[in-house]
């Protein structure tokens, strides 16, 4: 099956274009402003729309959506031990499931293709991903407590070779599995050094939360002598692929460490605001050569999936922050959102629209009046964008989404089930 897109402006890597884009099979095998000479089987005229690389949302714990919206305004402590643990605690791997369903119809309604996740029963997040069409990178997060713990007695070790085993490459590439330490404050090191030994061997990649908070920095630094990015090079943790997500408090050093070793960084600005985290020094990074991500991290510390917001958001804080309207460029930020999420992922055959790469497309409106005049593009899409913009949602060259319409996922189905769920879980 193969479709030609026509009359689109197309955001390429070289720049915004007015022209065709056409799709075969899983990839796209033309972009130009001239028609292409070979018939396609389906021709569609999409006037007044614009086709961009499907957005990577490059750190996320999607079943957390069952969590949205619990305990907001209270300080971080008072929010994750007062009212996420206890939940988290009553989580089933059925509700997981279910949480994951919603969380894909957010995604895919926002033009989100392809999501890097943290949580556990990941194996029911992976079955979703299968069902949605979606690509994810899944993990099993390890954690421990107890110094006395061996990795080989690691049962969350365990667990995340099982889901390597059972995942990695499954839906035809569409699932990869990463390698995950919660964080430096929630597990010991000869864990977490057992653990670096596997990625190494297995070349895979490694998923952490690292100087999320003032407090978690400044403990490791008081604990160990040194930063939490320092402390996961020294075990190793770095010698494989790895990506951190937040970065809020590191240091030159730590960020010079990440250039070194190659580590990508994502970028989580909503849920660092809202939880009072702080402002990660993402133009520093991003001048040093880091290869930095965007994600939304959790719907319960967001409240949402919502990648356009969080462009939005990555673009103006910056800016704000640092004085300088010039720090964060338009299209900087959607690169941010698309190819270097990609990268982060391994995907190397995706996150830009040119003939030979997958087609993981994202289509938005221009029709709206906050998107008129289109006299910068990138900039529409960096500051004026909506999510109700997003059209359509294709993933290798499959429509997953279009005009409010699920192809893959039964919505009146997932509400049904979340509702029921719902009310299990907070009576
Ligand atoms: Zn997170």
């Amino acid at each position: 099956m193969s479709t030609l897109f026509e009359n689109c402006r197309i955001l390429t890597p070289a720049g915004v274009i007015t022209g065709f884009l056409g799709v075969e099979g899983k990839y796209i095998d033309y972009v130009g402003e001239t028609r292409p000479a070979k018939a396609y089987d389906r021709v569609r005229n999409f006037t007044g729309r614009l086709m961009m690389p499907a957005f990577v949302n490059a750190h996320t714990h999607t079943p957390m959506t069952l969590l949205r919206g619990v305990g907001s305004d209270l300080s971080l402590q008072e929010w994750l031990f007062g009212k996420v643990f206890p939940i988290e605690d009553r989580l089933t791997a059925e509700d997981i499931n279910v949480g994951s369903r919603l969380a894909a119809l957010e995604m895919l309604s926002c033009g989100t293709g392809s999501f890097t996740d943290m949580y556990f029963f990941p194996e029911e997040t992976a079955r979703v991903a299968l069902e949605s069409g979606m690509k994810a990178n899944l993990c099993r997060p390890v954690q421990s407590f107890d110094p006395a713990e061996r990795g080989e007695d690691s049962a969350r070790i365990a667990q995340a070779l099982d889901l390597y085993n059972a995942f990695n490459g499954a839906g035809e590439g569409r699932i990869l599995v990463d390698f995950c330490v919660h964080a430096e404050y929630t597990c010991t090191e000869p864990v977490t050094k057992y653990l670096a030994d596997i990625v190494r061997e297995r070349q895979g990649n490694l998923h952490v939360h690292l100087s999320e908070t003032k407090k978690e920095h400044e403990d490791c630094v008081k604990k160990y002598g040194k930063t939490p990015a320092r402390w996961f090079a020294d075990l190793g943790a770095f010698d494989c692929g790895a990506f951190c997500a937040h970065c809020v408090w590191v240091t030159e050093e730590d960020m010079d460490l990440f250039l070194e070793k190659g580590v990508s960084v994502v970028h989580n600005p909503t849920s660092n605001m809202k939880l009072g985290s702080g402002f990660a020094p993402i133009q520093r990074m991003l001048d040093k050569g880091i290869n930095v991500a965007l994600g939304t991290d959790g719907a319960a510390s967001n409240n949402n999936l919502n990648m356009a917001e969080e462009l939005h958001l990555a673009g103006v804080i910056h800016n704000g922050y640092t004085g300088n309207p010039t720090v964060m460029k338009p299209m900087d930020l959607i690169k941010m959102a698309t190819l270097s999420g990609a990268v982060l992922q391994r995907r190397y055959d995706t996150g830009t629209l040119e003939a030979g790469k997958r087609a993981d497309i994202c289509c938005v409106s221009l029709e709206s009046p906050h998107m008129q005049p289109d006299l910068d593009t990138a900039a529409l899409v960096a500051y004026s964008m909506q999510a109700s913009d997003v059209k359509l949602t294709m993933v290798d060259g499959k429509v997953l989404y279009e005009n409010g319409q699920f192809l893959t996922l039964d919505k009146d189905r997932i509400l049904y089930d979340v509702s029921k769920t719902v009310k299990r879980l907070y009576s």
